[in-house]
């Protein structure tokens, strides 16, 4: 005991640099997490257990069996035919006894338990593939190392398992956003992370559930050991591993401080968000998940400008039906009974895989089968979804707001479902309310550059920065090898962003923003001047964009606008507006960042 304490004692300090993703100091003991392995330990079993052991193997093998037809067959129109060349072949190789009986017999012979028996047998036969000279045959391989996943999902359980003991600030590779989600139900202090940019949807969630979060840290896994003592500064980008007791304090200290700053916020939230010459601006909130209605109201936002309902979907307990999802979108209707709730449709894909719909992963996911283009081909979830929020929509206070929109022909095709879910809750004899906007989101370039035309189809836009971001300079927003590119003061991005407001403006749409620029008190200001009526953020800032609101012209703004869009270099226009907030603002910069 006492020479364990002098070991930890003698540990150095650490400081590690990352990526400030979520606000906030944590300090606590560390909990390595990681993915359930598709590299199982050897276990032996007992010889009583050969019987259930391969039982419990067939059982893998069927339920892999279901979800490769299930795919196959749902929506065999959508898949290209490699793709549907590549699951059949999968599928044949679970249908064959040889391959599959050398698994058993390895249970049955060595003893090895299914995990490690399918990993033996099907690593050998991908060293096999992968040694010969055929393209065709290397290729297998990867199906054989897609398949080996797939069974041992299927056979450790994909769920996460894990209990935290004490609270503890989690360290990992990567965290997804279901698993940031359904950690959290644990006691988490703080997450970090070696992947993962400042706008992935799992620093979002952090901000989301105000857990203080560092990602990108590229290296934290490797200097962290079970139970060391961390420090996490979210606002700084900092984590430090067995931190000094003077460093302990130190940060301590400025936790209390962070905490007192954000308490004298609050006491002013309620105010309205008017500048100074009377421009009256609406400030709502992004809710991810049902308990932060209080946190919600409690910022002083106006009601809900982004509902993401993917924390539903995700917090492994299976896909959420009409009737969970009904209670669960008028009790946020309820709650903001006198304000616009918008509920945005399911934004699955990118970050956000739901494993059950996506066996192979698709090469490029941001660019790939998201959003609304999954719930066009997904009606089976789509339809439940529509029909909860026609039915939830009792007080007429709620919107629907559609992701990732990048053609007209989608909100046609959408229109259609619409009214289908709609012929639907007739004839099933439900009551519902059909009086209910439907918005877009605006974040990929070719739904800003049609805002004209959209406008003509839609009732309002949410500017969403966030992805807008990355669809327009390339920049993938979770890889923190190039978050020093992504930029929501890129000169490209705010250029868009004028369109669209010039365009809601002309069109009469309102135009707000949900994504994180509009959670960025330095850039408030600019938006302010390039029109920006409508802010959409998470709870934990509105007090301060509010007190932004409040403490500058709309003139003074539009002048700062003026010149940022004569400026050509994303570093210019952010230098002009962290100088323009730093001279109104030295305390809030000050003390928002916990020195
Ligand atoms: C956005 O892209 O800006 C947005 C708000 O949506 P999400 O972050 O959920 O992709
Ligand atoms: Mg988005």
């Amino acid at each position: 005991m006492k020479k364990n304490k002098k070991a930890a004692e003698k540990k150095k300090e650490i400081v590690v640099r990352g990526i400030p993703a979520s606000a906030g100091i944590a300090v606590g003991p560390a909990f390595i997490y990681s993915e359930p392995s598709y590299a199982p330990e050897l276990r032996i079993i007992s010889r009583k257990r050969v019987g259930s052991e391969i039982k419990r193997f067939r059982e893998a093998i069927k339920a892999s069996q279901r979800y490769l037809d299930k795919i196959k067959n749902e929506s065999p129109e959508q898949l290209s035919p490699d793709y549907q060349e590549i699951l059949q072949t999968q599928i044949d190789i679970l249908n064959d006894d040889i391959f599959l009986k050398e698994v058993e017999q390895l249970i049955q012979d060595e003893l090895y338990d299914a995990p490690y028996a399918t990993y033996k047998v099907f690593r050998k036969k991908m060293g096999f593939f992968q040694n010969l000279a055929s393209e065709y045959f290397r290729d297998r391989a990867l199906d054989i190392q897609n398949l080996k996943r797939l069974i041992l999902r299927h056979l450790l359980g994909k769920k996460l398992d894990v209990i935290l003991k004490d609270k503890s600030i989690i360290v990992t590779d990567n965290l997804s956003p279901a698993d940031t989600i359904r950690l959290h139900k644990h006691a988490v202090l703080g997450f970090c992370t070696n992947f993962g940019g400042k706008n992935s949807h799992t620093a979002i969630i952090a901000r989301s559930l105000g857990v203080p979060a560092v990602v990108g840290t590229e290296i934290i896994t490797t200097l962290v050991s079970p139970g060391d003592r961390l420090i996490v500064d979210g606002s700084q980008g900092l984590v430090i591993v067995n931190p000094t007791p003077e460093t302990e304090q130190e940060f301590l200290q400025k936790q209390k401080k962070f905490i007192l700053f954000e308490k004298s916020l609050l006491k002013e939230a309620s105010l309205p968000a008017e500048t100074r010459d009377g421009f009256r601006v609406k400030v709502y909130a992004n809710i991810e998940f049902i308990e932060e209605l209080e946190a919600i109201r409690n910022s002083g936002a106006e009601g809900i400008g982004l509902y993401r309902t993917e924390g539903l979907f995700m917090g492994g307990n299976g896909l959420p039906n009409e009737e969970e999802q009904l209670r669960n979108y008028l009790e946020i209707a309820r709650a903001f009974k006198d304000h616009s709730v918008v509920i945005r449709t399911l934004d699955v894909g990118g970050d956000k895989i739901m494993p059950d719909f996506v066996s192979i992963p698709e090469r490029n996911p941001f660019l790939g089968w998201r959003a609304i283009r999954f719930c066009l081909d997904h009606k089976e979830i789509f339809f439940p979804q529509l029909k909860a929020i026609l039915r939830a929509n009792q007080y007429g206070n709620l919107k629907i707001l559609l992701p990732m929109v990048s053609s007209i022909e989608e909100i046609e095709q959408f229109q259609e479902v619409f009214q289908e879910a709609q012929e639907a809750l007739k004839a099933e004899n439900q009551e519902f309310n059909p009086n209910i906007e439907i918005g877009i989101m605006v974040e990929i370039p070719s739904a800003a550059l049609l805002a004209e035309h959209f406008a003509e189809k839609v009732d309002f836009f949410s500017i969403g920065t966030n992805d807008l971001i990355q669809y327009t300079l390339a920049v993938d927003r979770a890889n923190e090898k190039i978050s020093h590119l992504y930029n929501h003061f890129h000169p490209a991005v705010i250029q868009l962003i004028k369109h669209v407001i010039d365009v809601g403006k002309s069109r009469q749409i309102p135009v707000s923003m949900c994504g994180e620029m509009a959670g960025d008190p330095v850039a408030t200001p600019l938006l302010l001047g390039l029109g920006l009526d409508r802010f959409s953020a998470v709870h934990s800032v509105i007090p301060e964009i509010k007190q932004v609101i409040r403490n500058v012209s709309l003139k003074e703004c539009q002048l700062l606008a003026q010149e940022a869009l004569k400026l050509v270099k994303a570093e210019e226009v952010q230098n002009l507006c962290e100088d323009f907030y730093a001279q109104r603002f030295s305390m809030s910069a000050e003390l928002s960042k916990p020195e």
